[in-house]
């Protein structure tokens, strides 16, 4: 039988292999494995490829929020505004840097931040808010850095899932104080094990994350404040510079698979995700919704299709955040978790496998 995962990395790292191992060796070849002429490379070019002055590596998508963070001096006292459906990175982050995050529902159509909502939930406490611009749709920024101006919030938009996406015709990843990114194995740029990164025009902030990432020194064994150890290492840098130089061919046969599945879905009684007019999607992940979800992800799980549901538990009903939180109704977030359902995408999904998904999904009966 057909078998299609929701994401073929191997097929990704196989057509890349002589470039990827080639960068490998130039590593192990060389005097540095750590903050070296890799990691400063990359940097200069996920920077550039974003609209950002600078790029900062670091361990993970989650350091890069938690350090991002600190770079604005948010900490214990300060709430923090974060989205009701998200990945539990963007919570997390908060609370380890001492604040406490405020979950804010998102919209029903989007299933992404809307302004007014926000806006509503801004008090006399708040710091900072970080709107996710989650698959890959990028949020609608401009409102929300207009009320954050009001109320002199930062703003730190978590790109995990949109490398690629634009906003209006520019980047995501210079429009607000600082943008952080995951470079997980199965973000639309990963490396080969983990990585991540902050990119922020203000060079102080920038010269910040440098010393925070790196046990707060700048200078070596001179700690001028609290640091963290995590470093994005020489060989994970070295491994993103060769897939940067796809990205953008990645992600438009991305689009392509969201293009065919739009064209092929539209009359199944499920709702498709849709694209802002202002919006490049980066298409990290084809997102549809219906109430029959388990029933959908069943029956493709029994013809070889696998999808995965993102996210089935919302943070609010997380062990994790059971003690720490009061929090009213999340009626949006909660929906979502019963209802989403992510397809196969990718950019080596070929078009007889993305066939059989579709054949799959029209077979299906609630
Ligand atoms: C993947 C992801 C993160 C965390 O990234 P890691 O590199 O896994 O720590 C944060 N936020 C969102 C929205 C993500 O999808």
């Amino acid at each position: 039988m057909t078998q299609v995962p929701l994401l073929d990395l191997s097929a990704l790292h196989a057509e890349l292999g002589d470039e990827l191992a080639s960068a490998a060796l130039r590593v192990l070849g060389s005097e540095r494995v750590l903050l070296g002429p890799e990691l400063a490379a990359f940097e200069q070019a996920w920077a550039a490829q974003v609209g950002a002055a600078h790029g900062v590596g670091v361990g993970n998508g989650l350091d890069a929020l938690a350090l991002g963070l600190r770079a604005f001096d948010v900490g214990p006292g300060d709430e923090v505004l974060v989205p009701a459906h998200t990945f539990i990175a963007t919570w997390l982050a908060v609370v380890h840097v001492g604040a406490t995050p405020v979950p804010v529902d998102v919209s029903d159509r989007t299933g992404l931040w809307d302004a007014d909502a926000v806006g509503a939930a801004v008090g006399p406490r708040t710091r900072a808010m970080i709107p996710v611009h989650l698959y890959g749709h990028p949020v609608d920024l401009d409102p929300l850095l207009a009320i954050a101006r009001r109320h002199g919030l930062v703003v730190l938009d978590d790109a995990a899932q949109a490398h690629g996406a634009r906003y209006r015709g520019r980047p995501v990843g210079g429009l607000c104080d600082a943008t952080t990114w995951s470079f997980y194995p199965g973000k639309n740029l990963g490396a080969v094990g983990d990585g991540g990164a902050v990119t922020t025009s203000d060079p102080a902030v920038a010269d910040r994350l440098r010393s925070l990432r790196n046990y707060g020194s700048t200078e070596k064994y001179v700690h001028d404040e609290i640091g963290w150890n995590s470093r994005l290492d020489e060989l994970q840098a070295a491994l993103l510079s060769v897939k940067l130089r796809r990205l953008d061919e990645h992600n438009a046969r991305r689009a392509v698979v969201a293009e065919r599945y739009a064209h092929a879905l539209g009359d199944c009684g499920l709702t498709l995700p849709g694209t802002a007019p202002w919006a490049r999607h980066a298409w990290h992940q084809y997102v549809v919704r219906t109430p029959h979800r388990d029933a959908l992800h069943d029956h493709l799980a029994a013809l070889g299709v696998q999808t995965v549901i993102h996210y089935p538990v919302p943070p609010h009903h997380q062990g994790a955040f059971a003690t720490l939180l009061t929090h009213g109704e999340l009626p949006v977030a909660e929906a979502l978790a019963r209802e989403v359902l992510s397809l196969p995408m990718g950019p080596h999904l070929s078009e007889q496998e993305q066939v059989h998904v579709i054949d799959s999904i029209r077979s299906f009966r609630p």
